[in-house]
């Protein structure tokens, strides 16, 4: 074969680092698994009895691009309460993923730049690639902060997005609503689009959480029920923002993912109703668990939300040689560098059972030694 099938689009970017990290963990047995992005607690019973019934009554074919009125119209009243934004239309995803791909494919120019903040969801850079754009990374180490004049330096005639993540995927981190307020103010002073990632918007343990969305009206949400409903195989997420922008997502939609799976957004109507507060506040506890179980033994900025911890490997190990040492003892975490241009600190998910989180603290602790 002489012609290149792959498309250089997709040869720009690869996953060997995430597989190296679960073929070295293919290897163990019984592990401490600390490595995993989805919550431990099981979908709402409620939730699950309406999907059921959804399936068993026959509601099992193609919705609407836009989403079923049953659940679309549910979070428009929901957004339009929180927001009161006269310009701001819902429409139902295929994941928070669908909502990203979406979302790129509709507004970046090949060329384009997307300003990222280092360290990122791994997604984040990959999908930028494949619309043909260019991550500009913002570096927030060691607070994992929003430095606003940062991002102001590194915009350009180029710069089209800014994608924001709050609470953070691989940090926890949690921008403050000051923090969210001058980002918000500045995407609209140059013009750009601002993107707000809010899948983790429930886990917040110390306070009320704050969206750009309350001080730029033309920010585009991305959410979903992945997180908060335990629902992450269900594909059900949501996007709202700007009509213009919107109705291009939904167009796209429409020759791609054509919609959300019809069950899961029945269900997603109900979820809405479920009080998780209950759910969020055992994650808070555990939070507190694994930060008193690393205090004195490793640097790690407090995670405000999500189900993540992101330490510095001791002294001048790199993350990736210290999660090689982790793996061998059975505890499975993952390097920074998958998240990051730095390969320093590591991911710890404490979405899990607390037997497992003390085990795993444990180990981190002989491993500081
Ligand atoms: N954004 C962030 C920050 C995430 O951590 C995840 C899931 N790991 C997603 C988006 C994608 O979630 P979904 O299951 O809704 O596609």
């Amino acid at each position: 074969m002489t012609q290149k099938w792959i498309a250089d689009r997709s040869d720009s970017f690869d996953s060997s680092g995430i597989r190296k990290v679960f073929d070295l963990a293919a290897k163990l047995e019984n592990p401490i698994n600390l490595s995993i992005g989805q919550p431990d607690f099981p979908v709402p019973e409620e939730v699950q009895q309406s999907a059921i019934e959804a399936i068993t009554s026959g509601k099992n074919g193609y919705t609407p691009t836009q989403g079923m009125p049953v659940l679309r119209e549910k979070l428009q009243a929901e957004v339009d309460e929180m927001y009161g934004h006269d310009d701001r239309e819902v429409f139902v995803t295929s994941g928070t993923s669908g909502g990203l791909v979406l979302a790129l494919m509709a507004l970046v120019n090949p060329g384009e730049e997307v300003i990222v903040f280092d360290p990122y969801f791994v997604m984040y850079e990959p999908l930028v690639k494949m619309v043909g754009g260019k991550c500009v990374l913002i570096d927030t180490y060691p607070d994992f902060r929003i430095d606003v004049a940062k991002v102001e330096a590194a915009i350009t005639p180029n710069t089209k997005m800014i994608m924001a993540n709050s609470p953070a995927n691989p940090t926890g981190s949690v921008a403050s609503a000051e923090d969210q307020r001058q980002l918000a103010e500045l995407a609209a002073r140059h013009n750009l689009v601002l993107v707000s990632d809010e899948i983790y918007r429930h886990f917040c343990y110390d306070g009320p959480f704050s969206s750009p969305a309350e001080f730029n009206e033309q920010t585009l949400v991305l959410d979903g029920f992945s997180k908060s409903h335990a629902m992450t195989g269900w594909r059900l997420g949501f996007a709202h923002g700007p009509r213009e922008i919107i109705q291009t997502m939904a167009k796209l939609q429409q020759y791609t993912f054509v919609c959300a799976p019809q069950p899961a957004q029945w269900a997603g109507a109900v979820a809405m109703d479920v009080d998780v507060s209950p759910l969020m506040a055992d994650y808070r506890r555990k939070r507190d668990m694994l930060l008193a179980g690393l205090e004195g033994h490793y640097e790690v900025t407090k995670p405000g939300g999500a189900f993540y911890a992101f330490p510095k490997a001791p002294g001048d190990e790199s993350g990736s040689d210290f999660v090689a040492r982790a793996i061998d003892r059975g505890l499975l975490i993952i390097p920074g560098n998958i998240f990051s241009r730095r390969d320093t600190h590591f991911r710890i998910s404490y979405a899990a059972e607390d037997s497992v989180i003390e085990r795993g603290i444990e180990v981190l602790q002989e491993l500081a030694k």
